[in-house]
């Protein structure tokens, strides 16, 4: 077995920003992750990152606390304001690390980094690189992390994470180019596996992103916290859901319906396009379930026409490239159709704000982590903040404690031996038996169940069939089995495997939405209309249970702002 002293599961922005602190502060440190590095989810994000810099001429008056007011304010008073105030404390210190790294921010003319408006914000604070933020970070965190020579496990899928007697010891992986079952031992271990969108199938997520890391811990004992927020961004590209950033909105880009209205002035009229995500995207369905989509389609027009050439081609280069080559039309001739798509996971593993779990010696950080600093709505350019924010705050803990309980590998070697025993005859029972359920058509339930009830408008009796649903298939998947023999790049065997963990996944969301009898930030019950506070002003922990999920709660803190009514 290979032996760390820290496992960091996951190359995305979280993982690579953790493993420098960690790898600074003296740790014995290496990544395994399912993708390269620079290929995870993070490089396709688009629209920028936020930091109240004031440097945009609209905001000379922005501070953290104005920016943690909004981030409060757009969670609808879920989000723990502890750990948004630290968010919103170190955004500017953290910008102008990853400027120091060489990120190439886009820029004002007085060569400052330069800010764009985007949703639920009183200032314009988002930095950004073009359309192409993601993909910058990301690079300049791998650069940082080869400078430091660090170890990295690529095209590993994860599987198991050994948990004994309350205390982490390891991974068991499926090294996809050998084939081989391999264990891991560790000291400990820090998740930052990214999110769970790909248990929807309208989804801006890599195909990558199924929850599997959220799932593991989950299997492990720790809990979910509010799965049952999920996001939906308001703008995705009708047919394919590939993301059209906020950014487009930012720069002035305008929603249309079929009667060339721009209906946001009758959903938010002072902040129109530009309010939070969770009430654009609502504004957005209801035009076209009221029958104002585009030629009775379900979709509206996101219209940049008017913007001109020049300033899309500087600021928004990706976004016209996508819908040349994936819709055939050109945003400099053409509206673009978009419709609302899963985008982001509110709700993950439970994590405190240096990252720790009720696991001894198991971390979590990034989309798969939930502090929660988005409560119940995120706020765009929030999310790469966090990630960076609080993957180099978990990397310090992680390394501060793998310091001070030094196992090494006979420590935790019988413990990962026995979880490495169970999977692979969990295995060997998946390659021999014959199947009586096709993984695929069950994972197109999984998929079409959250899309069509679990969506931006739910009812109760729609997550009462979506949990009817996903309970026959938790029942039916011992039916399941790989039918593709190899061992080396098994993906057959990956998808079953996946399959396993993205119903315990959809489960535990379904039920807590169907459980959260209000309507608050992404969660909007049809059948229960308004938020309540004196009821459900509060987390959902959702444990993993014989026999499904166990819903317990748990306070928000909330030590600054008072909830209010939002006005946008
Ligand atoms: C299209 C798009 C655009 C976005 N734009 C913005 C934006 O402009 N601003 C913003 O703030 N946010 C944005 N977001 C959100 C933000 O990009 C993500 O939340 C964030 O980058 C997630 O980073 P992460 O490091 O947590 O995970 P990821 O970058 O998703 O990385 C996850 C890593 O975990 C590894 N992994 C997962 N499962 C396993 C396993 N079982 N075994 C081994 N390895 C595993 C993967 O290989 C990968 O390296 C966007 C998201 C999307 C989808």
């Amino acid at each position: 077995m290979i032996h760390h002293q820290l496992l960091i599961v996951g190359g995305g922005l979280a993982g690579l920003r953790a493993a420098i602190k960690a790898a600074e502060a003296g740790a014995d440190c290496a990544v395994v992750s399912l993708v390269h590095p620079v290929r995870s989810h993070s490089g396709a994000a688009q629209g920028g990152i936020n930091a109240s810099l004031g440097n945009h001429p609209d905001s000379g008056a922005d501070n953290p606390e104005h920016h943690a007011f909004d981030t409060v304010k757009g969670s609808d008073y879920l989000g723990d304001q502890d750990a948004i105030r630290i968010l919103c404390e170190e955004a500017p210190g953290c910008i102008h690390e990853m400027e120091h790294w060489g990120t190439p921010f886009s820029r004002f003319d007085d060569g400052t980094v330069a800010q764009r408006p985007l949703g639920g914000t009183q200032y314009p604070r988002a930095c950004y690189a073009a359309d192409k933020t993601g993909h910058y970070l990301l690079h300049t965190c791998y650069e940082q992390a080869v400078l430091r020579g660090l170890k990295v496990y690529d095209e590993y899928s994860v599987q198991e994470l050994v948990v004994e007697d309350g205390a982490c010891h390891g991974l068991v992986t499926y090294a996809l180019r050998t084939g081989m079952v391999e264990g891991f031992t560790a000291d400990a271990v820090l998740f930052a596996t990214g999110g769970s969108g790909r248990i929807f199938g309208r989804s801006t997520s890599a195909l990558i992103n199924t929850g599997t890391g959220m799932a593991m811990a989950y299997r492990a004992g720790i809990p979910v916290k509010d799965p049952e927020f999920v996001q939906f961004h308001p703008t995705t590209l009708y047919g394919t859901n590939i993301l059209m950033s906020e950014g487009c909105r930012g720069e002035g880009g305008y929603l249309l319906n079929s009667e060339n209205e721009r209906f946001m002035q009758r959903y938010a009229a002072s902040f129109m396009e530009l309010a939070p995500r969770d009430l654009v995207a609502r504004s957005i369905q209801t035009e076209i379930d009221q029958g104002r989509g585009i030629g009775g389609k379900p979709y509206v027009f996101l219209d940049l026409r008017h913007l001109g050439a020049a300033v899309i081609d500087e600021r928004l280069p990706g976004i016209r490239d996508i819908c040349i080559h994936f819709a055939g039309l050109d945003p400099v001739e053409e509206p673009i159709p978009i419709q609302p798509g899963q985008h982001y996971s509110m709700g993950g593993i439970d994590v405190e704000t240096d990252g720790g779990t009720c696991v001894e010696g198991f971390f979590a950080a990034g989309e798969a982590a939930c502090l929660s600093v988005h409560g119940a709505n995120r706020l765009g350019g929030n999310s790469l903040l966090e990630t960076i924010v609080f993957g180099a705050r978990t990397g310090t803990a992680a390394a501060a404690y793998v310091r001070d309980h030094v196992g090494g590998p006979a420590a935790h070697a019988p413990a990962v031996g026995r979880a490495l025993d169970r999977f692979t005859a969990k295995l060997d029972r998946l390659l021999a038996r014959k199947p009586t359920a096709d993984a695929y058509a069950m994972r197109a339930q999984v998929t079409d169940t959250m899309d069509s009830v679990v969506q931006v408008f739910r009812t109760g009796q729609g997550l009462d069939q979506a949990v009817r649903t996903l309970r026959d298939l938790r029942e039916r998947y011992e039916g399941v089995a790989v039918r593709s023999g190899g061992r080396i790049f098994n993906l057959d065997m990956l998808r079953v495997l996946e399959l396993d963990t993205m119903i315990d996944l959809a489960l535990a969301t379904a039920e807590a939405a169907r459980a959260r009898t209000e309507s608050r930030g992404a969660h909007s019950r049809v059948d229960f209309p308004k938020r309540d506070d004196i009821e459900w002003l509060r987390h959902t922990l959702a444990y993993r249970g014989d026999d499904g999920p166990r819903l317990e709660y748990k306070p928000v803190v909330i030590d600054q702002f008072k909830p209010q009514e939002r006005v946008y």
